[in-house]
């Protein structure tokens, strides 16, 4: 009896402890950093694209809720150069907690400022493009735009405002990576409990992060065409607006969620191999994992007609579907191979490998390039 109850895995999912959306989420920054910055300096690191916002916002911090908020603008990559200079500049300023605004690479490296100067993160996504707002991790590239480290918060970030109002303000095409992004996890995340292996919190999924995953791609396939009204017309219908907001709470909160508490796959793992190569710097992250994702169900088995049903819709979408798509025209079977090897250094692909191997991988991407 006992060696039954302690043969059990141990179950584990980290949530943000504050997740607010909806157009004008922005008015809670106040009252949300009122507790946590407990009257210190506050910094916000922020995209470029949006600093003219958020000089607004930080002015109105000031008179509403008497918060002192610095606005450093971040560069465009998430480098250890780039966390090492923010972290410089704030120096030893009091700053009691740091604010992320703008895309992923901005969110990645505020979590990592915050972290070297352990102090409250609060993530403010303006663009809903990849799954990174609500967990722990942080993508860190190299000056070649690799991926070469994916450190971990000590805890999820304390608040994620997502203000709808400016999300739908960014270009559709940062809407449609995000749902690239999350349309995944419902497969990467079936792929991870289905080989036993444990998330990102070192724990065996809870059937919360299935069904979140099973969840986000019901909301993104009922949904996101409707969805993309907003960007299309000025006064979009209530369906639309009911719609994107569905889609904006699936592609930030429940991916993110589902794939910190459920885990990752093949459709993740590509990233390793495809941003080897500069040709693709100018996809998105979720329109390489869109592609990705293609592969990985390629590499599963999936027959072609389901394969085919799950391409359409991508390129309904706009998403990207072969290596073309990506940047990479001209793959020679050298690069398909070089991918597909690359594709093993993301560590739960390679804990896969007796399910797939490099050769299937790389069958696999071919058989994409031939649908
Ligand atoms: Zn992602």
């Amino acid at each position: 009896m006992t060696d039954k109850i302690s043969a059990m895995p141990i179950k584990v999912i980290g949530f943000p402890s504050l997740y607010v959306q909806g157009p004008g989420a922005l008015d809670r920054l106040g009252p949300c950093l009122g507790s946590l910055a407990d009257g210190g300096a506050v910094v916000a690191l922020v995209d470029p694209f949006v600093m003219p916002l958020f000089k607004s916002v930080a002015a109105e911090l000031g008179d509403k809720h008497g918060i002192r908020m610095n606005l450093l603008a971040f560069t465009g990559e998430c480098t250890r150069r780039e966390i090492d200079r923010l972290v410089a500049a704030i120096g030893d300023n009091a700053c009691t907690a740091i604010v992320g605004v703008g895309g992923g690479k901005a969110l990645d490296t505020a979590k990592a400022v915050a972290h070297a100067l352990s102090v409250s993160i609060v993530i403010v996504p303006t663009i809903a493009s990849s799954d990174a707002p609500t967990s722990r991790l942080m993508a860190i590239y190299d000056e070649n735009h690799k991926i070469v480290e994916v450190p971990l918060l000590r805890r999820n970030p304390d608040a994620v405002l997502v203000d709808t109002s400016v999300i739908r303000s960014a270009p559709r095409r940062f809407f449609v990576a995000g749902i690239g992004d999350a349309i995944t996890k419902k497969f990467e995340v079936a792929d991870s409990v289905g080989a036993g292996l444990p998330n990102f919190f070192q724990g065996a999924p809870t059937r919360l992060a299935s069904l979140l995953a099973e969840s986000c791609y019901q909301v993104i396939r009922t949904d996101a065409v409707a969805a993309m009204e907003v960007f299309d017309l000025a006064v979009p219908s209530e369906v639309a607006n009911a719609a994107f907001e569905r889609v904006v709470e699936a592609t930030v909160l429940y991916s993110g969620l589902a794939f910190e508490g459920g885990g990752l796959s093949i459709a993740h793992g590509m990233l390793r191999g495809i941003t080897a190569y500069p040709q693709t710097q100018q996809a998105l992250h979720g329109e390489l994992v869109a592609y990705g994702l293609l592969v990985q169900l390629a590499a599963n088995g999936f027959a072609d007609d389901a394969l085919l049903e799950i391409r359409d819709f991508l390129v309904k979408l706009g998403l990207p579907v072969c290596l073309a798509d990506i940047g990479l025209p001209n793959g020679s079977d050298n690069d398909i191979r070089n991918i597909a090897s690359l594709t093993f250094e993301a560590p739960y692909v390679a804990a896969r490998h007796e399910l797939v191997s490099r050769q299937q991988l790389a069958e696999a991407i071919v058989r994409v390039e031939s649908l």
